[in-house]
């Protein structure tokens, strides 16, 4: 039985690791996160649920556009009646959040959480057989094909860190890939929030990208939150300021929406990658070495949600194809 190696339990290595399992190859996911869904995350803050990655997703593909069928179905996704520059295709999202599409995703799978991955070695490359992958926490893995759905820089990193023939990787489209930081404030409220229906709101001026309602949108049912993302420029200039006095900054100018009164708490997040900006065109990366290395994820091909869900599925069929 043929094995696969996925480093990165988001929308992209789910995706690879469900379809190469359809396959009949025997598959392992290490995310180093504490669950899974990579940036398609969900928060708990009391009684209030709160998406602070994705908000949504659009399906344009009809690989994508099944997929999304079949998480209907299962009572998994449902629809936000949105209308905004996206508005002609449905905004689907996380009947409980959008990390519960993940969740779905790895019921079925082998998904090491907790595992950083810090290295990675062919196991012999004489023989061109396959990868060995080391963490954080020391412990070793094994298989034919290695696929890596993280962030490139954070994939740079790593190879950086490996013991990797530098020609048989294409470093400049890695370092080609860049990605927007993003900081989210996610805010719990005393009673909803004074946002119009539905619940998603683009400033057109200010350092507010995005407002959306978590209670309106359905996934906050109990305690009603908003989330708010900071603009890239704004992310960018107050990365590394306190996190907490930015979140106050931003919720000072959204008084309208968002009444001081109201607010029962605040945390803040910092996204050093979010969206991916420049992307590779195509839907993936193979490395010219003797066993199978692919480089994955939403900095490749058409980006977001459905564009990781995308490339984890050309990763998968070009590595069952055996190309
Ligand atoms: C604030 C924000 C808002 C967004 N809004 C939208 C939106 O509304 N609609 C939309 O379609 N998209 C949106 N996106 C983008 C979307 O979330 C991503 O494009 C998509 O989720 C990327 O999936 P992925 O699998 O490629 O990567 P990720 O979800 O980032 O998954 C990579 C995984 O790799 C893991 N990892 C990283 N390094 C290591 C390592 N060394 N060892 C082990 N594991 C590692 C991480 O923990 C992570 O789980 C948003 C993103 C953010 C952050």
């Amino acid at each position: 039985m043929p094995s696969t190696l996925l480093i990165g339990a988001g929308i992209a290595g789910l995706t690879a690791a469900r379809e190469l399992t359809r396959q009949g190859h025997h598959v392992t996911v290490l995310d180093k996160g504490r669950g899974v869904g990579g940036r398609m995350a969900t928060r708990r803050i009391d009684q209030s649920r709160l998406d602070h990655g994705a908000q949504y997703f659009t399906a344009h593909s009809p690989d994508f556009q099944t997929f999304t069928t079949e998480l209907i179905e299962s009572n998994v996704v449902g629809i936000w009646p949105v209308s905004d520059p996206d508005g002609q295709f449905p905004h689907y999202i996380g009947c409980e959040g959008m990390s519960a599409i993940a969740k779905h995703m790895a019921e079925s799978l082998d998904v090491q959480t907790g595992e950083r991955v810090v290295r990675i070695e062919q196991i012999s490359v004489l023989t061109g057989q396959g990868w060995r992958v080391t963490s954080e926490t020391d412990r070793t893995f094994e298989a034919d094909n290695l696929l890596i759905t993280i962030p490139a820089p954070q994939a740079l990193t790593l190879l950086h860190d490996s013991d990797i023939d530098a020609d048989a990787v294409d470093f400049t489209t890695l370092e080609t890939i860049q990605y927007a930081p993003c900081i989210t404030v996610m805010v719990v409220l005393k009673r909803p929030s004074q946002l119009p229906h539905p619940g998603s709101l683009r400033p057109d001026h200010g350092p507010v990208a995005w407002l959306a309602d978590n209670f309106q949108k359905g996934i906050s049912p109990n305690q009603p939150s908003v989330t708010i993302q900071a603009n890239p420029a704004f992310s960018q200039a107050h990365f590394d300021n306190d996190l907490m006095g930015v979140g106050h900054a931003l919720l000072g100018q959204l008084a309208e929406y968002i009444p001081p009164a109201d607010i029962l708490t605040y945390q803040v997040h910092r996204w050093r990658y979010s969206m991916a900006e420049v992307r590779h065109p195509e839907p993936y990366l193979r490395a010219q070495t003797p066993a199978p290395l692919l480089f994955g994820g939403d900095g490749f091909g058409t980006g977001n949600v459905e564009g990781a869900f995308l490339s984890g599925l050309a990763m998968a069929r070009a590595v069952s194809a055996g190309q």
